[in-house]
């Protein structure tokens, strides 16, 4: 029996991470369930990731601001398993303000987590690939990674810089049987959105049900939310032997939010 690959996959104790976490893990992969809060729930979900899927999970504690602790997160990793095959950076979080009154701070941690992390941990994790004799790096980005919306200009300048740096890591590995690739998921309705709704309502002076439906589902023309598990289904496509030849592109999952 073959052994089984290493999957990593950052910020994936809740929504889209979590839910890609299970679907590794029901494909074979070992995997390595990270968050920064380090609680009880944070290792029960890893273990029932583990039972559930008959693998083997790790929890490691990483904050995705930090540059070292990014790449630390791969270490452990490759310490833990011995190898690194799958990496999948998801960790991100969303602040919605006009322009001019954006905070500073939460600019510079929207930059660091939804973006830089993933320099970092790609970095980190490359050496490993080629070690391993190829591997598979899969960025979470979004539909606003290919067009805007107003009050989030930390989040869509984050998401777009992180779709520049998938065209370039795939450029520069496409030698090394690493290939690497971007999701844009539409909106999903996990924590991170439920989050922004009272934001929205505050930037657009509505209702929560008008949020919902004339910002957020207003620009998916299926009007329903995409689901994590729908993401992950894309994810795994993605890390599979048949996308061998998929290399510095993105899958949309936006219910045709792009194709206007
Ligand atoms: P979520 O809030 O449910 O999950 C975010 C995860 O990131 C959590 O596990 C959290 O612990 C982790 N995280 C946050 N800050 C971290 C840090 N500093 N260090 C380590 N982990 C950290 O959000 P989600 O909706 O599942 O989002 C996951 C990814 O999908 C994000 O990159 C988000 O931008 C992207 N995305 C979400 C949607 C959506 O509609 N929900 C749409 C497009 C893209």
């Amino acid at each position: 029996m073959p052994s089984r690959k290493t999957a990593i996959v950052t910020g994936s104790t809740s929504g889209i991470g979590l839910a890609i976490a299970h679907a590794l893990a029901a494909d074979g992969c070992n995997v390595v369930v990270n968050s920064f809060s380090d609680t009880a729930d944070d290792r029960a979900i890893t273990d029932a990731i583990a039972k559930h899927h008959g693998v083997k999970t790790v929890y490691i504690k990483a904050d995705m601001s930090k540059p070292a602790e990014c790449r630390a997160l791969i270490e452990k990793a490759a310490e833990t398993f011995g190898s690194v095959d799958i990496l999948v950076n998801n960790a991100g979080i969303q602040h919605v303000a006009p322009v001019e009154e954006f905070p500073i701070e939460k600019w510079d941690a929207i930059i660091a987590i939804n973006l830089s992390s993933a320099f970092h941990t790609i970095a980190a994790a490359i050496p490993r690939m080629k070690q391993a004799g190829g591997g598979r790096i899969v960025n979470i980005a979004s539909a606003h990674g290919l067009v805007a919306s107003p009050f989030k200009s930390a989040y869509v300048s984050a998401k777009h810089g992180i779709m520049g740096l998938t065209k370039t890591v795939a450029l520069e590995l496409a030698r090394d049987k690493i290939t690497c690739n971007a999701i844009c998921p539409g909106y999903v309705l996990t924590p991170l959105v439920e989050a922004q709704i009272p934001d929205q309502m505050k930037a657009n002076m509505m209702d929560r049900d008008t949020v919902v439906r004339e910002i957020m589902l207003e620009k998916q023309p299926t009007k329903e939310f995409v689901t994590v598990e729908q993401v992950a289904a894309a994810a795994v496509f993605l890390c599979s032997d048949a996308a061998a030849q998929i290399n510095g592109t993105h899958i949309s999952v936006d219910g045709g939010w792009t194709a206007q």
